[in-house]
């Protein structure tokens, strides 16, 4: 039996690597000294491998910035327009097709970005010619095979597989598919594995994720060509085909019957795989089980993986069952360890957690205990963790009767308006006396260094909650005045008491834990701190009535109140693994619920409650969509429906290609909702207009991403633009999205120049 891992976090548990990158590109440290940072933290965790007994140890896992950008440098896939950058060093290079490059008259933007599968991470999107055509340019994956063989480790260099590659991509010219590239790509990737052979190398893992996919039967074909290709030119070479974040499915009798030596499955996210992989593995397949969660934060369950580990060792035999993460240790956090401070993350919370660093160990712990080692440090850990999983189970911190109950009596009323948004829209009319074409903005103004201070002043205690308060009073103070110089017709606080949309929530609910170090890398050298969902959520006491109230209660206009959606808060979170994400999403729906109707009695007439998280949580396979968006779209009723129908509700999504989902969105029966709009010159739209959707909508007019200030013509063609499509009666007019990033000075010219956008409109009714 051998353990392996797919991949461990590069950022360093400290995020040594994070602050080294910014220093280099802000000229603090040379390009040596990066390296050398690089250097130490590979050092690190090859070790830290080493030591906790794994067998098969990854190299190429480490990435200055991005895993898929580096393959893009090894296979020369360079885009023209960086040729300009060539003359720079290779490392700057680099960091031009990431960030963009900005030096002596040349200006040329990053490479696009975006999701990888269904995670937070992001990666450089390669962009493919029709005529493109690859050389070996870069040899990172050969140097640091190399450079951990110097330190006595033979690793098992990790590749992103030449099909998921291409599949990552973009054709950027019309006329052909990337997919049919794989022709010319492969025989780089035959050229690396003749290096690495030549210097020893044993195993190699091919990613190839998109097996867990839907796949047209031409790349079905392909993945089969290629790596019966590598099959025949490499015949001594152990290849490891990884798959994960979500079962083989329909791909299963292909990916069993891929020649390879070893398939990676993952357990986590389909654990009712294995039997049928076990079924239909030839016999000389070993199959790599991925049964630590590679992608949440809690302790493995010891027992239950000992079973499965058995049920393969008995149809396979122990030579051909290897044990693992799920997927690349990339999506966790770094060390647990590191949590040393009892009053953020309590001893009996991080007793139920692990770490990247604890799910190596649980590896490897797994393969002793499956092989019957008996010694005491190895039953030891095996009855700390049935101890573990058992405290868990039982704990009051988790367990609260009244969520649970509140949950199961769910019921259609506790979805649903009292009326059809046709009867709710006169009666709003009436109560909210707004103009045609009503001003807004989506919730934060900018968040200045002073505020920023203030915060972390009053984090260290430098500050008292009164004093903090009253600053935070003052600027939104200062930002209703404002709102009422300029004539926008639905004020917003400005959300200035709030650090994250997500923390902010967390912070005041019970079932939620935070960490000080539980950083993970999001993109490039930016990481993220998800909160950990432990136990049934509930709120304790009202978490923003006061500061909507206090707004209201400066202004004669209508403020309106401001929260994050339920599923927004699952979906940005390390969520508990002991029930359904649809229970969980449940139950911070209520709270959110109640959350509404306290704003509501306190004289709250408009109330937005953000979901821009809803898309991002589709399931990666078409045939899962609808279940997810059933219970997604139900929490965000169940949280937004227990008012009165002169209650305006309002939701906001960023991110608005809504072709494919758009049923949905109407079944969230907000009454307004707000999307982003001005970049695709509102053309994201048109799935409205086709659907006829029949509620208010407030397409953005001017991206809030970049600091430059939109005209009003400009903002009245777009405005013209939707109009001529959707029924004047239910258009708004607003930004695209928050602009907590922004500085005051362009958000001032440009809300003036909205609002003044939004007069033209109506004086040509
Ligand atoms: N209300 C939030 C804000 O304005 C919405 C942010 C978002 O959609 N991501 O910042
Ligand atoms: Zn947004």
């Amino acid at each position: 039996m051998q353990t392996h891992i797919l991949g461990y976090p590069r950022i360093g548990s400290k995020r040594e690597l994070k602050k080294a990158c910014e220093q280099y590109w802000s000229g603090k440290i040379s390009a040596t000294d990066l390296i050398e940072s690089g250097h130490t933290i590979r050092k690190q965790n090859w070790q830290l491998q080493k030591e906790a007994g794994i067998d098969l140890i990854p190299s190429n896992d480490f990435s200055f910035y991005d895993q898929v950008l580096d393959m893009t440098l090894t296979v020369n896939a360079i885009p023209n327009r960086y040729k300009e950058v060539v003359g720079a060093k290779p490392l700057d290079l680099y960091f031009a097709m990431a960030r963009g490059y900005q030096k002596d008259g040349v200006d040329i933007t990053a490479m696009e970005m975006t999701k990888w599968f269904d995670t937070n991470y992001h990666y450089i999107v390669p962009e493919f010619k029709k005529d493109q055509e690859f050389q070996l340019l870069s040899t990172k994956i050969i140097d640091e095979f190399s450079e951990a063989k110097k330190i006595g480790i033979l690793t098992k260099p990790v590749l992103l597989g030449p099909v998921s590659y291409l599949l990552l991509g973009k054709e950027k010219e019309e006329g052909f598919h990337r997919i049919e590239l794989i022709h010319k790509l492969l025989p780089v990737y035959l050229e690396i594995l003749t290096q690495l052979q030549t210097l020893g190398a044993e195993w190699v893992q091919f990613d190839e994720p998109f097996l867990a996919l839907d796949l047209s039967n031409y790349e079905k074909e392909v993945l089969l060509g290629t790596y019966r290709t590598i099959q025949k030119e490499f015949p001594q070479l152990k290849t490891i085909i990884a798959t994960y974040f979500d079962g083989l499915k329909d791909n299963l009798a292909l990916a069993t019957s891929l020649p390879a030596c070893a398939l990676h499955i993952d357990l986590v996210r389909s654990p009712e795989q294995l039997t049928e992989v076990l079924q239909q593995a030839p016999k000389d397949l070993s199959i790599s089980l991925g049964i630590i969660d590679g992608r949440n934060i809690w302790k493995n369950n010891f027992q239950n993986s000992l079973e499965k580990i058995q049920l393969a060792v008995d149809k396979l035999g122990s030579d051909r069952v290897m044990i693992a993460p799920s997927c690349s240790l990339l999506h966790s956090p770094c060390d647990l360890e590191l949590e040393t401070n009892e009053a953020v993350l309590t001893s009996e919370i991080k007793n139920w957690l692990a770490f990247a660093k604890q799910k190596v160990d649980e590896v490897a712990t797994l393969k002793q205990l499956a092989e019957g080692n008996n010694d005491e440090s190895i039953i030891a850990k095996l009855q700390a963790n049935i101890a573990a999983n058992a405290s868990r189970k039982t704990s009051t911190l988790i367990h609260n009767n009244a969520v649970k109950e509140r949950v199961n009596a769910i019921t259609e009323a506790d979805a649903k308006r009292i009326n059809p948004y046709s009867v709710r829209q006169k009666t709003q009319d009436k109560i909210l006396g707004l103009p045609l074409y009503p001003t807004t903005t989506i919730g934060s103004f900018p968040q200045t260094k002073e505020v920023r201070t203030w915060r972390s002043k009053f984090k260290k205690g430098e500050i008292t909650t009164e004093e903090y308060n009253a600053l935070l009073k003052a600027e939104t103070e200062t930002a209703i005045r404002w709102q009422e110089e300029i004539d926008m017709d639905v004020l917003v606080h400005g959300e200035f008491e709030r650090n994250d949309m997500v923390e902010y929530f967390g912070e005041q609910l019970d079932g939620f834990a935070f960490t000080q170090n539980g950083w993970v890398q999001s993109y490039g050298s930016r990481c993220v701190k998800p909160p950990i969902i432990y136990g049934d959520v509930q709120r304790p006491t009202a978490m923003t009535v006061e500061w909507s109230a206090y707004a209201q209660s400066l202004t004669e206009k209508l403020v309106k109140g401001m929260l994050t959606g339920p599923v927004t808060i699952l979906q940005w979170s390390f969520v508990r693994d002991d029930q359904p994400r649809s229970v969980t999403c449940n139950q911070i729906a209520f709270a959110i619920r109640d959350e509404v109707s306290d704003l509501e009695k306190a004289g709250i007439k408009i109330i937005q409650i953000d979901e821009p998280a809803i898309r991002e949580g589709l399931p990666l396979r078409k045939d899962d969509w609808q279940t997810y968006l059933q219970w997604a779209i139900k929490a965000f009723r169940i949280s937004s429906t227990g008012v009165e129908d002169e209650t305006q509700i309002h939701t906001h999504m960023c991110y608005s290609e809504f072709n494919d989902i758009i049923q949905n969105i109407a079944d969230m029966d907000a009454d307004v909702i707000t999307i982003e709009c001005s970049r695709s010159q509102m053309e994201l739209l048109d799935a409205f207009v086709q659907f006829n959707y029949p509620n208010e909508i407030g397409p953005g007019v001017y991206d809030i991403h970049s600091p430059r200030v939109p005209s009003k013509e400009e903002m009245v063609a777009l405005l013209e633009k939707a109009k001529a499509v959707i029924p004047e009666r239910n258009l708004w007019v607003n930004p695209d999205c928050g602009l907590k990033t922004r500085h005051w000075e362009e958000t001032k010219k440009a809300l003036t120049e909205m609002v003044e956008a939004a007069k033209v409109l109506r004086s040509k009714v």
